[in-house]
């Protein structure tokens, strides 16, 4: 089997393709990625040289850099590259609308043109919207994303739909919800908190921290994804999700006192624009139909991810880089 793998330089790409390479040593892996400031090919250290796997640095919406690698026969595409930080999409949405929209209908034409077998598109809950105190998200909700970047995976998707319905094209949709553990952009909430919080500096906290989301471990997402490109069916969503919801302020308090450090480092920002309240999955289709587990509970998971980042001091100082610095001093000015 041969993979193309794009965005496998990202946070969860990159697990991905470590998973991979680990459970499939014979399939052949093709990573394409743009390496943004997003990508990090030190994630990947472990299996530069392994003689099934080879990185390509390309943008998804450039046909041209993508063909010859399509030439070659590809039998699956995973699609992981993305602009993916909510805050980003707020200070300038365009980009999102190219690599998120565009980058996915090159990708899908390019499956059509070739042949490829399956197309698997990495999507998210954020496309369904916020919900209240109570409920689940399925894959039956109606699509209602709020922030543009949760509106340019949705647009995906939807071209991933039309590429089924009209082409026939062999897709799946798999939406998860937030995703914790190594390697992950220190603008995310978890490595920012644990970054900040061993520096003693302020931890800073949108509105209330009272917002809900819903935290898999990476891994188990990836085990997710396997099952999906492997045994989804034609045209099918999956949602994949652990079921272990915590308020903001529930994940920093818990950071703080694994790290022995003071809630007073605890610091409230003015709230995101558009923040959804809550996101909470329910997993039962990937469960039932697909046989899905997740491996991990939150509190070995996130206990198992911060001894990751401690043991991993200079996988983060290489990625706090100067134009990191100036965004985040943008992003989090005090209330
Ligand atoms: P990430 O930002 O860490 O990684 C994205 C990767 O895509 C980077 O390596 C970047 O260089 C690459 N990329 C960006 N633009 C590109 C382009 N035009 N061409 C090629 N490569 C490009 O993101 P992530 O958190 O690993 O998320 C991966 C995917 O999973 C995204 O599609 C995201 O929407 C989805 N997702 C993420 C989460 C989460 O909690 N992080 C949850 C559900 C779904």
């Amino acid at each position: 089997m041969k993979l193309l793998i794009t965005g496998g330089a990202g946070f969860i790409g990159s697990n991905f393709v470590l998973y991979m390479i680990n459970q499939y040593q014979h399939y052949e892996i093709i990573n394409v990625d743009a390496l943004t400031y997003a990508g990090n090919l030190e994630n990947l250290r472990s299996v530069e040289n392994h003689s099934n796997y080879q990185f390509v640095k390309a943008d998804i919406a450039e046909r041209s850099s993508l063909e010859p690698l399509f030439q070659t026969g590809i039998d699956a595409v995973i699609n992981f590259a993305a602009e993916s930080h909510v805050d980003r999409s707020i200070l300038q949405p365009d980009i999102f609308v190219k690599t998120n929209i565009l980058g996915t209908q090159t990708l899908l034409d390019l499956t059509k043109q070739y042949s490829v077998n399956k197309f698997v598109q990495v999507s998210t809950d954020e496309v369904y919207g916020t919900l209240g105190e109570t409920g689940l998200f399925t894959e039956e909700t109606p699509l209602a994303p709020n922030s543009p970047y949760s509106a340019s995976k949705a647009g995906a998707d939807l071209l991933v739909r039309a590429y089924h319905e009209t082409f026939g094209l062999n897709v799946n949709i798999t939406r998860c919800s937030n995703n914790y553990g190594p390697y992950q952009f220190p603008e995310k909430l978890i490595p920012l908190m644990i970054q900040n919080a061993l520096q003693d500096k302020p931890l800073p906290v949108y509105g209330d921290g009272l917002n809900v989301r819903d935290w898999l471990y990476v891994e188990d997402h990836c085990s997710a994804i396997d099952l999906v490109l492997h045994k989804g069916k034609n045209g099918e969503v999956y949602n994949v999700g652990g079921r272990n919801e915590r308020n903001n302020l529930q994940v920093v308090r818990t950071i703080l006192e694994e790290l022995g450090k003071p809630e007073s480092l605890i610091t409230y920002v003015k709230d995101r624009l558009g923040h959804d309240r809550r996101y909470a999955i329910d997993a039962d289709k990937i469960r039932h139909e697909l046989g899905w587990q997740p491996k991990y509970d939150y509190e070995n998971g996130i206990k198992e991810t911060i001894r990751w980042y401690l043991n991993n001091a200079q996988w983060m100082d290489q990625v706090v880089s100067g134009s990191y610095q100036q965004y985040y001093d943008l992003q989090y000015k005090e209330r």
